[in-house]
């Protein structure tokens, strides 16, 4: 199908975006790498009648890595991220989980500020963003506010972001000493959006036990989940694969997802279990050789 008709503009400053959507309000959405955007706008399941072209806009593309933080900027597509040498090192996980986006050609256009903004609970940058505490910085034309992952997202597909701000960057720690990452997955075919997804990053202390852990789980409600019941339990406890089950077997209880032509409710918990086991068991065991 083709979208319904739409006012086009492509402005070359952050500023200029920022008084279009100014103008246009709740007629406006910003276009970034289009992967989501415009195929529901094909489908018209949107009818935006003005679109903002981001593209053209100067000042935010690229990645910084600072000593503790990591800046993307907004407009950075996926594959910028998946492809730098600094970030395979400053933060594993964001190297890792940035590949399970969809295909190639979706990483070479998709957008790391369009992904967040549009918030699908199994995407892999929301998931990444809440397991690791990372915040995302929007600007409107008369203000800049930074949100924690708790203060973005609201629900299904979802932000707290208003129609008149732009995710300029997106922040991650960089990787703390004695860490290590991991996320998972489970997809009925390669590149799918995920059924559940499961992220963990594991620190030990100087004698190896768990001096912090922090797991989240997402495909199991309309925002990443944190599980920081499980993880808290695992604190100076030494990291093997029995203290791992015991303590991921809680999560059928802790999880409440809802079935449809995938899954049912039961598979899914039972993937939240499985996953979420492996996933901490690798965060630690890399944790070890860090
Ligand atoms: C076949 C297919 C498979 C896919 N598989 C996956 C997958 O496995 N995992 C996954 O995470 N994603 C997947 N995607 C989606 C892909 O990652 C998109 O790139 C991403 O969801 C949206 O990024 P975008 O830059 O394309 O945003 P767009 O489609 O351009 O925009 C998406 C939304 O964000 C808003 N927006 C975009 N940028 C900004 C900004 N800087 N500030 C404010 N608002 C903004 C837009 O107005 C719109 O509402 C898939 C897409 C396709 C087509």
């Amino acid at each position: 199908m083709k979208p319904a008709a739409f006012d086009y503009y492509k402005p070359e400053t952050l500023d200029e975006a920022l008084s279009l959507l100014d103008e246009f309000g709740y007629d406006a959405k910003v276009l970034a790498g289009g992967q989501s955007l415009i195929p529901m706008m094909n489908m018209r399941l949107a009818r935006p009648p003005v679109l903002i072209d981001i593209n053209g806009v100067q000042g935010m593309t690229g990645i910084e890595v600072g000593e503790s933080e990591i800046v993307i900027g907004g407009l950075t597509r996926h594959y910028m991220v998946e492809h730098s040498p600094e970030i395979q090192n400053s933060c594993p996980m964001l190297a890792e989980g940035i590949k399970l986006i969809g295909h190639s050609q979706i990483r070479s256009r998709g957008t790391i500020g369009g992904s967040i903004v549009h918030a699908d609970p199994t995407a892999e940058l929301p998931v990444m963003l809440t397991a690791l505490g990372g915040k995302v910085t929007v600007v409107s034309s008369s203000d800049e506010r930074e949100l924690t992952p708790e203060e973005l997202f609201l629900t299904y597909m979802t932000t707290t972001i208003e129609p008149n701000e732009i995710v300029k960057s997106v922040h991650f720690p960089v990787i703390a000493e004695r860490t290590g990452h991991s996320i998972e997955e489970f997809t009925l075919r390669s590149g799918d959006f995920a059924i559940i997804i499961a992220a963990a990053s594991v620190t030990l202390d100087e004698e190896g036990l768990i001096e912090s852990a922090a797991l989240c789980i997402g495909g199991v409600d309309g925002i990443p989940v944190k599980l920081e019941d499980v993880t808290d339990e695992l604190i100076g406890e030494a990291p093997s694969e029995e203290i791992f089950a015991e303590k991921c077997a809680q999560i059928v209880d802790l999880v409440d997802p809802e079935k449809d032509i995938h899954a049912s409710a039961e598979y899914r918990k039972d993937l939240c279990v499985a996953l979420s086991r492996r996933v901490l068991k690798k965060a630690a065991d890399r944790a070890k050789q860090a």
